[in-house]
């Protein structure tokens, strides 16, 4: 069976480091600008994306030529402008505008320390970034140039974080903007939140949604060689704590082995199609056996983007939390909000799904278990049993607003499960905050789904920068947040985001 890794990973990128500058100021400063922006790219060398740097922009024609070589490159994700010294910013026009990658401007110094006893007039041109990035700032604000803004030294360890978390969010854009998405069937019958525009997403976010017929799969999951069939079940032997039943020559290993032969056949259709994310729907499974739980875990856990029920939009924001989160424990799976424990001072929240959690949730080994499943009409399925590890997450939900879509976070702890004996699917139990009753409440005022991603790799910072480099309302509950504030915070949205677009 083949098995190619689904994307590029945070290695194959990089981001461009551009110094902005004139000619003004003769060989020898500008000689020492290029060689102090060269110390500055070599501070941000253990980002997890590579930072290259380029040589000193000095005018207009030059500055909009790189803007447009950066725009041909796929593995460029970004770039990061810094003004060492005073880059007359109409210079600049031309290329922002031209400009269509994610843009972070470091606000920064060459020196840490000023050299009290020592400066001179020199010193002070050389090292003008205080009043050259406030030109820049200028010309990215009146342009309405979407971009990050870190101010700090590049020994900062803070400085560093904010700039990796952009790094992260470029790299979540660059996996929506090549994303194909295949959904096999339509939205579940009647369900509003999950359906949406899928021509504005494809503007918006980049992403292909186009539906195949669930017999397409099947013929692709019947195509499924024995061998493949064969080596997947060693793999799950070794990988997952599975029930006696299902193993070879138990009772019920012929459902295991329809789960892998459904796991091949999905896998080499995603493959074949280029896909790095897909939906599945319980009302619409043709010919398979049963309703495909094991492969849809596993796939995720790989980096996937899923969504049930024909649920495209948060497999959209599957698909990119495992971007953002590339290389960083934890992981990105679907979620649903499913029922409460509502003992006063102490709630919790159970989620999960039919069957669709992905075990990157958790570090513990998952029971690989068959129960019949109480709607659908077909076999039981298989699936991976566990509980989502303690520590933080965040959970995102993204909606149609007609206008446009709103991304809702919540801040969460994901706490100890209690024995569940008698509840056999990957789930988490979490806290919301900044409390039980403020979180749902902004929640449902919100208009917010129940299906989410929940992301236990990456936070609320990172989720933000994606917004603003996406140019998507993203609003958010942590334990900052009031319900008077938020319902607020949704009226002034209504309006900007409607101002924002034009007439
Ligand atoms: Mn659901």
């Amino acid at each position: 069976m083949r098995r190619t890794p689904l994307s590029t990973t945070l290695e194959d990128y990089e981001v461009w480091f551009v110094t902005g500058s004139q000619d003004l100021y003769g060989d020898e400063t500008l000689r020492q600008v290029a060689e102090q922006s060269q110390r500055v790219v070599e501070g941000l060398a253990g980002l997890p994306v590579r930072v290259v740097w380029k040589p000193v922009l000095k005018d207009p024609a030059s500055i909009r030529r790189l803007a447009l070589e950066a725009n041909g490159h796929d593995h460029v994700i970004g770039l990061i402008a810094w003004m060492h010294t005073f880059s007359p910013a109409k210079m600049w026009i031309a290329g922002l505008d031209a400009l269509q990658k994610p843009l972070l401007h470091l606000h920064t110094q060459a020196n840490l320390e000023l050299p009290w006893a020592e400066i001179d007039f020199d010193f002070m041109n050389l090292n003008q970034a205080a009043h050259g990035d406030r030109e820049f700032g200028y010309i990215q604000t009146r342009l309405g140039v979407a971009r990050k803004t870190v101010v700090g030294h590049v020994s900062n360890p803070a400085v560093l974080q904010q700039v990796e978390n952009w790094q992260r969010a470029a790299a979540g854009w660059a996996a929506s903007r090549s994303l194909k998405l295949a959904r096999f069937g339509d939205n579940m019958r009647y369900v509003a939140v999950t359906e949406g525009d899928k021509t504005e997403a494809e503007l918006r976010f980049g992403v292909q949604v186009n539906t195949w017929g669930v017999n397409d799969l099947a013929d692709a999951v019947s195509a499924a060689a024995t061998s493949d069939v064969d080596q997947l079940i060693t793999e799950y032997v070794e990988l997952y704590d599975v029930a006696a039943e299902l193993l070879p020559g138990g009772d019920r290993h012929r459902s295991l082995r329809d789960a892998a032969g459904i796991e091949v056949g999905l896998r080499s259709f995603l493959e074949d199609g280029g896909f790095g994310a897909f939906t599945t729907s319980f009302e619409d499974l043709g010919a398979l056996t049963q309703l495909p739980g094991l492969a849809v875990q596993r796939l995720m856990a790989e980096g996937y983007g899923f969504g049930a029920e024909g649920d495209w939009k948060t497999a959209l924001l599957v698909r990119i939390a495992s971007a953002m989160g590339s290389g960083l424990p934890g992981g990105a799976s679907l979620m649903e909000d499913y029922t409460y424990d509502l003992v006063p001072g102490d709630e919790r929240i159970l989620g999960a799904h039919m069957l669709e959690v992905s075990p990157s949730l958790t570090t513990a080994k998952p029971r690989l278990e068959v129960h019949p499943l109480g709607i659908g009409g077909k076999d039981d399925p298989a699936r991976l049993v566990f509980t989502a590890d303690p520590g933080p997450a965040l959970v995102v939900a993204m909606t149609d607003m007609r206008d446009r879509f709103r991304l809702v976070a919540n801040v969460v702890e994901n706490v100890e499960a209690p024995d569940l004996p008698k509840l056999p699917v990957g789930r988490a139990i979490w806290k919301p905050q900044p409390d039980f009753a403020t979180s749902a409440a902004c929640w449902l005022t919100a208009g917010a789904a129940h299906h989410t991603v929940m992301t236990t790799a990456v936070g609320l910072d990172v989720f933000r920068d994606f917004a603003e480099i996406a140019q998507t309302e993203l609003v958010t509950i942590d334990a900052a947040t009031t319900l008077r504030q938020f319902r607020q915070e949704l009226r002034w949205n209504q309006a900007y985001y409607r101002l924002a677009q034009g007439l």
